[in-house]
């Protein structure tokens, strides 16, 4: 088959690789017909992620048809059209019962690795991909829900709700300030209304992306790094703060922003990944009683989001900006990797 490879810091390529095969009896082979990139691809690609080694297949998003199953699935059968989860989990162990997917144990002989696909196993940017623990890893897609909306349960989605609105215990009424408007923010954003937000205030530095907020059920948007931003987000809550911030840029200055913004007692929810270490100043963050969350997605929630997709209540589909043939998954990058110029915002790979 084919597949992108990693081939060392800014190095990948789309290669023939062996066809992936059942290792485990709790596996499953999917062909993938869907796959997308991410903004965590890009970091294994600049080589910030030293874990991830030469020849390892990249991605961990995807939608696809079931073409074999190991002889302990018994909940999927080959045809199913299914999304690939990003974690990979057993479902049954201690940190799974917690629903601490991201932290499955896993079993004899499939524990201690890593469960991102993409990450320490093959990931989904190829025509099949191996899905260890299947049953629990991928979910059936009802008719009537696209390829290209099923895409975005895989990542996105589950990880706007859950790091976000859930870890930021969103409530009806709440204020909600999101800081950073990409496919994660914008995830945030279309939740936490449904989870009954009065409020919700885009924060991000390109005017295109506040649109797109707008479009996810934004009430506000501020434009990050304008002289007045914090005037415009506090006047907005009347000066108290606001009750929920979400920092979903993963930089120093976006964090700090979300601190600065939040009212004594309300909630940071930390959903970006930080490269690069993050001044926590207790001192100012304990005489306000703020709380704060992260953490890497655990993709519990899908089961759930799916059905909301599915009743047309997430427009998961407008989070698609480019579409691009497998053949073409070079170009594809170069898309998505260049989205202040080209306004991508997901790069749609079938
Ligand atoms: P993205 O890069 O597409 O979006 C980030 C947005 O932040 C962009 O719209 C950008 O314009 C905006 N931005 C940049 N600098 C800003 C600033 N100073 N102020 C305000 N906005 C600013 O990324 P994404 O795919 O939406 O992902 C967002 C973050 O979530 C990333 O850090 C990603 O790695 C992380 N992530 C976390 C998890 C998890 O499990 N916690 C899972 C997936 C992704
Ligand atoms: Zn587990």
């Amino acid at each position: 088959m084919k597949a992108l490879v990693y081939g060392g810091p800014g190095k990948k390529t789309w290669q023939d690789v062996p066809d992936p095969e059942i290792v485990h009896a709790t596996d499953a082979i999917v062909r993938v017909e869907t796959t997308t990139i991410c903004g965590t691809d890009l970091h294994i690609l600049k080589g910030d992620v030293p874990a991830v080694q030469v020849g390892r297949i990249l991605g961990h998003e995807g939608v696809g048809t079931i073409t074999a199953v190991g002889s302990a699935v018994s909940s999927l059968a080959v045809g199913d059209r299914v999304i690939i989860s990003c974690i990979k989990s057993c479902g049954h162990c201690a940190n799974c019962k917690l629903g601490l997917y991201s932290h499955c144990l896993g079993d004899e002989g499939q524990s201690g690795i890593g469960w991102v696909f993409g990450h320490l196993i093959d990931g989904t940017q190829a025509e099949f991909v191996r899905v260890p623990y299947a049953e629990n890893s991928l979910h059936r897609i009802p008719p009537g829900v696209s390829d290209e909306e099923a895409v975005m349960l895989s990542d996105i989605l589950p990880t706007g709700f859950e790091i976000g609105v859930q870890y930021g215990r969103v409530k009806p009424g709440d204020v909600v300030a999101v800081i950073g408007a990409g496919p994660v923010g914008l995830a945030a954003i279309a939740t936490a209304g449904l989870c009954g937000a009065g409020t919700i205030i885009a924060i991000d530095t390109d005017e295109n992306r506040l649109e797109q907020a707008r479009l996810f059920g934004a009430t506000d948007a501020v434009v990050s790094g304008s002289h007045d931003w914090k005037q415009q987000v506090l006047a907005l809550t009347d000066g108290a703060g606001v009750d929920v911030a979400i920092e979903a840029v993963g930089i120093p200055e976006t964090f700090t922003m979300a601190v600065d913004v939040v009212r004594p007692g309300g909630n940071v929810a930390n959903v970006g990944v930080h490269g690069k270490p993050v001044e926590l100043h207790l001192e100012d963050l304990w005489i306000q009683n703020i709380n704060i969350s992260m953490g890497l997605v655990n993709t519990n929630s899908t089961p759930m989001l799916l059905k909301l997709v599915a009743r047309g209540k997430i427009p998961a589909g407008a989070l698609t900006t480019h579409r691009f043939g497998f053949d073409q998954v070079l170009e594809a990058y170069d898309t998505f990797s260049r989205a202040a110029e080209t306004k991508a915002l997901k790069v749609v790979i079938s």
